[in-house]
C-alpha cells in the first residue's frame, strides 16, 4: 500500500531543512527526502561566514547537520532517497521515490535546489574546495588581495567578477566568445573596473598548482590558425557559467521559466498547483543564498500548514 503523508519535502538544503523545522513544529509530521546530495550545495563549500548567527563562521557541512538535527528534534522524518517522478494532476499528489515506492501527499514543498554548471574538466574535481568555487558570495572573502579568475560572459559572471574585484587585487574574466552576453549595465561595470581584465575568446583547458589552485592553462582562439596557449597565475577559479534548477520531474505540472526555475506567485512560494510550494534555489534565479533559501523554506511550511487547515486535511 502507498504511504500517505500530509507534508512531503523534497530536497535537503537550507530551504528543505528549514521547511522541515517549521512543518514539524506545526505538527504536520513532515517527511523529507534528502536527494542525491544530502545537505545540498553548501556541503561543497568550506567555511560559511555569512549565515546569521555564526559570528565565527561554520562549515557548510556542519551548518547542514545542525539544521537537520534541529528538524529531527521536532519529529521530522528525514530519509535517504531521491524523488524520481511525480504525478501532480490531482490531490493527493503522487511522488515516486528511487523509481520504486510511491508516496501520496496533501502538500509538497519542492526544495530541490539548483546545480552549478562546471566545465567538466577533471581539474575542477581535483581542486574542489581548494581554489575552485561556483559561488563568489560564499568564497570570495578568502581571496582578499589575491588574484582570481571568473569563467563566463553572462550576468552572473559579470556580477561575480565585480563582487570579487571589491576583494581581490586582480580578476580575470575568461569569456569563450568575443563578446559578453550580460546586460549592458553589467557589461559597463566590468569594462570600467580597472581591476578586471577580460580575456575574450579564451577557454580553460586545465588548472595547475601544488594541492591548491595556482594557475590556469587557457587556449586563445581555439581551433583557429592563430590559436595560442596562455597561462595565467591565479589563486582562485570561479565558475559562473549558469545553474541548472533541479525541476525536471515537476515540469509537466507547474510553470518554469526558460532556464527551468519554478515560477511562483511573486513574494510567496505558491506554485500554480494548490498545495504545491517551491522554496530555495529551484525557484530563485536572483539571490541563491543559504539565508534566502532558509527564509523561503519557512514561508513554504507556513503556507502548507495554512493550506492543510483551510482544506480540513
Ligand atoms: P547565462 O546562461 O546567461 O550565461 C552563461 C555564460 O556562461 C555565457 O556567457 C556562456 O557563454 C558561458 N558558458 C556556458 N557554458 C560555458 C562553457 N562550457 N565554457 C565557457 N563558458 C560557458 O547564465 P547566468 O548565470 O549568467 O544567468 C542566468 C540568468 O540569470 C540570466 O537570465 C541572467 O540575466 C540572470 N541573472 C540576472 C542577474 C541580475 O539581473 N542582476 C544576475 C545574475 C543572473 P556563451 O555566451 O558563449 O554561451
Amino acid at each position: 500500500m502507498n504511504e500517505k503523508v500530509r507534508c512531503l519535502i523534497i530536497g535537503s538544503g537550507p530551504a528543505g531543512y528549514t521547511a522541515a523545522i517549521y512543518a514539524s513544529r506545526a505538527n504536520l509530521s513532515p517527511v523529507l527526502y534528502e536527494g542525491m546530495q544530502p545537505g545540498g550545495q553548501l556541503t561543497t563549500t568550506n567555511e560559511v561566514e555569512n549565515f546569521p548567527g555564526y559570528p565565527a563562521g561554520i562549515t557548510g557541512t556542519e551548518l547542514m547537520e545542525d539544521l537537520k538535527k534541529q528538524a529531527e528534534r521536532f519529529g521530522a522524518d528525514i530519509r535517504f532517497g531521491m524523488a524520481t517522478a511525480t504525478d501532480l494532476s490531482a490531490a493527493p499528489y503522487k511522488v515516486t521515490i528511487d523509481g520504486e515506492k510511491t508516496i501520496e501527499a496533501d502538500t509538497i514543498i519542492i526544495s530541490t535546489g539548483a546545480t552549478a554548471q562546471y566545465l567538466g574538466l577533471p581539474d575542477e574535481q581535483k581542486y574542489a574546495g581548494s581554489g575552485v568555487s561556483a559561488c563568489a558570495t560564499c568564497d570570495g572573502f578568502f581571496y582578499r588581495k589575491l588574484t582570481v579568475a571568473v569563467v563566463g560572459g553572462g550576468d552572473t559572471a559579470c556580477e561575480e567578477a565585480t563582487y570579487l574585484a571589491g576583494l581581490a587585487s586582480k580578476v580575470y574574466l575568461i569569456v569563450r566568445k568575443n563578446f559578453l552576453r550580460a546586460s549592458k549595465i553589467m557589461q559597463e561595470r566590468v569594462l570600467s573596473n580597472p581591476k578586471i581584465e577580460i580575456l575574450f575568446e579564451h577557454e580553460t583547458v586545465g588548472l595547475t598548482g601544488e594541492g591548491v589552485v595556482q594557475g590556469a592553462n587557457l587556449v586563445k582562439k581555439k581551433g583557429l590558425p592563430d590559436e595560442e596557449q596562455v597561462h595565467i597565475d591565479i589563486d582562485g577559479f570561479f565558475l559562473a557559467i549558469g545553474h541548472k534548477p533541479n525541476s525536471d520531474i515537476f515540469k509537466p505540472w507547474i510553470n518554469t521559466d526558460e532556464v527551468g526555475y519554478i515560477v511562483t506567485v511573486p513574494g510567496t512560494p505558491r506554485t500554480v498547483v494548490p498545495g504545491i510550494f517551491a522554496a530555495g534555489d529551484v525557484a530563485d534565479p536572483h539571490y541563491r543564498q543559504a539565508i534566502t533559501a532558509a527564509g523561503s523554506g519557512c514561508q513554504a511550511a507556513i503556507e502548507a500548514e495554512r493550506f492543510l487547515s483551510e482544506n480540513g486535511l
